[in-house]
C-alpha cells in the first residue's frame, strides 16, 4: 500500500492554507466602486446593488 513519505508539517499546512487566503485577501481589499450606483463592489464581477457589470 502506498504510503505518504512525510506528512505535512503543522508549517507547511499553514504556508498552503496563505496561498490559497492570499487570493481571497487580495480580492476582499481592492474594493471597486461600481460606475452605475458608486457601491462598493468586487473587480471584474457584477455589482451586488445594482447587477450591472
Ligand atoms: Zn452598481
Amino acid at each position: 500500500m502506498a504510503v505518504p513519505k512525510r506528512r505535512l508539517s503543522r508549517r507547511k499546512k499553514r504556508v498552503n492554507m496563505k496561498k490559497k487566503m492570499r487570493k481571497i485577501i487580495n480580492i476582499l481589499q481592492n474594493p471597486v466602486r461600481c460606475k452605475y450606483c458608486g457601491h462598493l463592489k468586487i473587480p471584474h464581477m457584477v455589482c451586488f446593488n445594482c447587477k450591472k457589470y
